[in-house]
């Protein structure tokens, strides 16, 4: 595909430049709590693909900072009559190519940094697939393994709420993340229509089919990571047959990849939960452990597997790792025990700019989270497109539409990984960071 861009080409590769690295120009004055701090970790990969984009000191400044950060405080009622004030964050990273668009989380350990590097992660993943929204992301701080459906309906509804001059389908499209799932697409949809006055499905994403929801989504970012599974082995030219694959979490992202490989024949010889391990070399049965995790509420105490240690086992000897977890789980001080030939993140932010270093001299082959997971947001697209036009696709309409998308950003974004000798990682920002810079430039200043 042409890239429109605002780089001359003949800056944009120097076949002599040697390739610099985080670690010469950051390591040493990282301490372990700033190597995981996520905005830092964003910003690290920006300000470098920047450089070697010879980036417009004006653009690199303007996308160096969210457009708006959004801090709200919400009281709700609990169960037991008391009054709780949950805070919550929406950050728009950016509008520069369309709404701004991505998930809320609700967990105990959300911060603005987080939502922060979340946001602009969701500005890069929407350009890499070239999809034409910007970025976004909000969460509340709470827990909700303690709160009961009441709870979290009353907490979802009172903080759309307070967010309801900023989202809409043409301003900011929020999304599922970490602990919210189609009932709470469901109660931001319900809310967001009530002060509208009419029914307006296309405000958020990944909502139950049956309200406006996209045939395929749910199962859309595991999808997308299958598929640059697949796209990674016809590059490295391995094959499916005997292809062990490591999942870490067996939520949404996790669970769907899994089931996805294990179909299309991959051997899925790990899997992890913050609770426990399981393993088994033949592979694991993840249909059944699907099954035994529904009834047991936990992967824990599956027969036809070992129970093993969590935090060693994706240390363990595979062809594929696939974080789909959380952030940070792959920092200076595991990288170097990984033991696998390709890295597909599933989650956001599980590697730090550090451990990329690290991974890049193992030669690990890595598939960026805002690439591998990118299957997510492109099947929200195609939501929100459906639900404008009030027409629904079929499920495989929907699949073979993703399939293409995915296989294309891989393609575009290995091709420029060789042309500018960068890692996958550097390519991506790069690609997405050209994009959203030729954009900026083009709707000009509004002064
Ligand atoms: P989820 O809550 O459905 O699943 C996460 C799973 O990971 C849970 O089962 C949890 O118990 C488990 N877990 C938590 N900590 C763990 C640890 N230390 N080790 C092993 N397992 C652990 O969430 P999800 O929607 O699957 O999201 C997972 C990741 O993927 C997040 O980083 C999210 O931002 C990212 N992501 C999600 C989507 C999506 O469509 N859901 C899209 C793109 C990216």
């Amino acid at each position: 595909m042409a890239i429109e861009s605002l780089i001359p080409a003949t800056s944009r590769s120097n076949e002599k430049e040697q390739r610099n690295t985080y670690m010469a120009t950051v390591a040493p004055v990282m301490s372990l709590e700033q190597e995981k701090n996520p905005w830092q970790a964003q910003a690290t990969r920006f300000d470098f693909a920047a450089k070697k984009l010879n980036l417009d000191p004006g653009i690199w400044k303007i996308l160096s900072y969210p457009t708006r950060e959004i801090i709200v405080h919400i009281p709700v009622q609990m169960d037991d009559g008391s009054i709780e004030v949950f805070t919550g964050y929406r950050v728009q990273h950016s509008i520069s190519r369309g709404p701004a668009k991505g998930g809320i989380r609700y967990a105990p350990d959300v911060s603005l940094d987080e939502v922060r590097a979340l946001a602009s992660w969701m500005t890069w993943k929407c350009a890499v697939v070239n999809i034409p929204f910007g970025g976004a992301k909000g969460g509340i701080i709470c827990d909700p393994k303690k709160m009961s459906q009441g709870e979290l309906e009353r907490m979802t509804r009172r903080y759309t709420a307070s967010l309801i001059e900023f989202i809409g389908p043409e301003k900011d499209v929020p999304a599922p993340d970490m602990n919210t799932n189609e009932q709470t697409m469901a109660w931001i949809m319900d809310t967001y229509s009530m002060h509208m006055g009419q029914t307006c499905n296309a405000v958020v994403t990944g909502k139950p089919v049956s309200l406006g929801g996209s045939k395929g989504r749910r199962e859309a970012t595991g999808r997308g990571v299958s598929v640059m599974c697949d796209e990674a082995l016809k590059y490295l030219g391995m094959t499916i047959e005997g292809c062990r694959v490591i999942v870490q979490g067996f939520g949404n992202v996790g669970s769907n990849a899994a089931a996805i490989l294990y179909q299309k024949g991959y051997t899925i010889i790990g899997i992890t939960e913050w609770d426990g391990a399981l393993y088994n070399e033949q592979g694991i049965d993840v249909p059944g452990l699907i099954e035994h995790r529904k009834l047991a509420g936990t992967i824990n105490g599956f027969a036809k597997a070992e129970s093993v240690d969590k935090d060693e086992l994706i240390t363990r000897r595979c062809e594929i790792l696939v974080p789909a977890a959380t952030e940070n789980v792959i920092t200076s001080e595991n990288a170097d025990r990984l033991r696998c030939r390709i890295l597909c993140e599933g989650a956001n932010g599980p590697t730090t700019s550090v451990a990329d270093e690290i991974l890049e001299t193992k030669n690990i082959f890595v598939m960026p989270d805002i690439l591998a997971n990118a299957g997510g947001v492109t099947a929200s697209y195609f939501e929100w497109v459906q639900d404008r036009m009030g027409y629904f696709w079929t499920e495989a309409e929907v699949n073979q539409r993703l399939d293409a998308i995915m296989t294309e950003a891989f393609r575009d974004v290995v091709g420029y990984a060789e042309t500018h000798k960068v890692n996958n990682r550097i390519a991506a920002y790069m690609l997405a960071i050209d994009r959203v810079a030729y954009t900026t430039k083009q709707r000009g200043m509004y002064a």
